[in-house]
């Protein structure tokens, strides 16, 4: 077996790895974005909750001073029973007290209702403010595991960008332009090894010819997808 086949092999095992780094580097960023959306969405949903639970709020307090208004109105009206100067003036002021009676039955079944949802809502509150809670603890987390793995996965990285340069070395001169096409083409797949007699990348067999050129340490590039091929066992 050549070593220029095992070149290639150890090429494509570089531009694997390196990927591998780059694709940590990019996804920590991208971690923490989804958890820092997340920890927006929550504080979106308490804001709107919190303002909901203002407006009950509002409305009982309205509720509430009617049903006072209604009972000064009572009071009111039978201190004036005693002064009635006809019974129509009586009838009156008994119907406007019934009236007024009337109206604050059903207002305190619409407040001690409103009071109940407050209270309901409050626990509610309680819940998302334990999520945001738990969410802001994801984010953190998130943050500390990327900035601990950040600068070993850079170095990492740097150290493979300088085996790529060396394993580089493989590819003829000549082919080098189109050796850097193919990567910014394909990226890591750029190289494939054969399966038995097929590209593993798009698995259309190849002529007895370019095995034997595979195998012999040959650049063949596949004809159906264009990836460099080399023996997995060289
Ligand atoms: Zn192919």
């Amino acid at each position: 077996m050549s070593s220029a086949t095992g070149g290639l092999r150890e090429l494509h095992q570089v531009h694997l790895d390196l990927d591998a780094c780059q694709k940590q580097l990019e996804n920590g960023p991208r971690r923490i974005a989804a958890h820092e959306k997340k920890l927006a969405n929550k504080q979106a949903e308490i804001d709107a909750h919190k303002a909901d639970i203002t407006t009950l709020q509002k409305t009982a307090d309205g509720k509430n001073l009617q049903i006072r208004t209604n009972e000064q109105t009572v009071a009111d009206t039978k201190a004036k029973l005693n002064q009635a100067k006809s019974n129509v003036e009586f009838d009156i002021f008994k119907g406007q007290i019934a009236k007024a009676e009337k109206a604050n039955a059903t207002l305190e079944d619409e407040y001690l209702e409103l009071l109940e949802q407050v209270d309901a809502e409050n626990t509610r509150l309680g819940e998302l403010n334990g999520e945001l809670k738990a969410a802001e603890a994801s984010l953190q987390t998130t943050k500390d595991d990327f900035a601990a793995l950040e600068p070993q996965v850079k170095t990492q990285a740097a150290d493979l960008e300088t085996e790529l340069r060396e394993a580089e070395k493989c590819i003829p001169t000549k082919m080098m332009e189109q050796y850097r096409r193919l990567v910014i083409a394909h990226g890591p797949s750029t190289l494939a090894p054969l399966d038995a007699s097929a590209c593993s990348e798009c698995f259309v067999e190849l002529s007895p010819q370019n095995i034997v050129e595979v195998r012999t340490a040959k650049i063949v590039i596949c004809k159906s997808c264009g990836r460099i091929l080399y023996s997995p066992d060289a």
